[in-house]
């Protein structure tokens, strides 16, 4: 089932969804299944895959000579939606991207879903690889989410790549997308980088999911600047409850947020990383009873591959 379809059959109840990481290499999807199994009590109607480009590596070629080698650590985001959904029979998310994709194999990917029967799809843009300066989508490819998004809500139209007809049997995909409440750090503004945002809801996109955010009223600002311009489609913040002392240094960099103060100050009192996570889970759950009270229509929870933080966030929330 779509996600909009799922938000529209709670009624105003707050859903409960999660994000996974396909495993590294070397691990099983049972070390998956491992993660979601106490979740999948609390019912989650979608559960999202991320996807993980190429890594590039230098190894030493002989002769004094370095050769490049492109390594994927978690590969199989398709394979683990499939495995997902005939598992748990859930709605799995596939994350697509437009990094390492020409427009004709992001169609070839596309086509490869919707005969497995995916529905929906959160599409991004990516990030730069390690080695590079800023995003460099590759040759014929996509250089923002929104082209990615108008490509997908062509195909629901029938219009495909390179034919000229608009085809009877189209795609029928729930195109979701990535909103930055405290703004996406390429940005050089907020209003600037909602500009962009609107720009993928009127190319095709259905919902939107938060990065992780740990002040609700950074949320309920973002939320009401989407509205002020127009944005109505549902947005679904992103959760993630600090697991360990280092996380307060480590978080903001990597995924460009502030902590607040209170927050910090506790975890940096906390005397080991048990008792971060006891203050990480804490402060989620207070952020959620609240979001949840404001009327979200969902909560989206990044395990980062960690059942335990979230199943107590569940047990108190849900
Ligand atoms: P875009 O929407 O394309 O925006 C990128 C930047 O360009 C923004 O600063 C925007 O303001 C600006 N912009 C947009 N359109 C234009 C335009 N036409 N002209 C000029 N500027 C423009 N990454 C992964 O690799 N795999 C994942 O699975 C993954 N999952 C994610 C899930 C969520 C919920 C979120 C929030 C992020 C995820 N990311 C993932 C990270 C994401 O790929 C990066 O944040 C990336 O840098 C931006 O992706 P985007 O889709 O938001 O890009």
């Amino acid at each position: 089932m779509k996600i909009t379809e799922h938000i529209l059959r709670a009624k105003s109840k707050t859903l409960f969804s999660l994000e996974v990481l396909p495993p590294m290499k070397g691990k099983t999807i049972h070390d998956l299944f491992a993660v979601l199994d106490p979740l999948m009590e609390f019912k989650p109607p979608f559960v999202d895959v991320t996807y993980h480009r190429e890594e590039i590596t230098y190894k030493k070629a002989g002769g004094g000579l370095v050769q490049k080698v492109p390594v994927r650590k978690r590969p199989g985001t398709v394979g683990i939606c499939a495995a997902i959904s005939a598992h748990y029979k859930v709605d799995a998310v596939p994350h697509l991207v437009c990094g390492g994709f020409t427009k004709e194999e992001t169609e070839d990917a596309i086509f490869t879903l919707h005969y497995l029967g995916v529905q929906n799809f959160l599409l991004l843009r990516g990030d730069a690889l390690k080695n590079e300066r800023r995003f460099a989508p590759s040759e014929g490819g996509h250089h923002y989410a929104s082209e990615l998004v108008e490509q997908v809500a062509n195909m629901n139209k029938g219009k495909f790549l390179h034919e000229e007809t608009a085809y009877e049997h189209a795609t029928d995909f729930c195109i979701g997308v990535a909103g930055y409440p405290e703004k996406h750090f390429e940005a050089p503004n907020l209003g600037s980088d909602l500009r962009w945002l609107k720009h993928k809801v009127d190319m095709g996109a259905d919902y939107i999911v938060t990065q992780m955010f740990f002040d609700n009223k950074v949320f309920f600002e973002f939320e009401k600047q989407c509205r002020d311009i127009g944005i109505t489609i549902p947005i679904i913040p992103g959760l993630k409850p600090i697991t360990g002392k280092r996380q307060i240094h480590s978080l903001p960099p990597v995924f460009h947020l502030d902590i607040p103060e209170d927050l910090s100050a506790a975890v940096e009192a906390a005397k080991d990383n048990q008792a971060a996570m006891e203050v990480g889970v804490e402060w989620a759950i207070q952020q959620s009873k609240e979001l949840i009270e404001h009327g979200v229509p969902c909560l989206h929870y990044y395990t980062m591959s960690k059942a335990d933080p979230v199943l107590r966030i569940a047990r108190e929330v849900f």
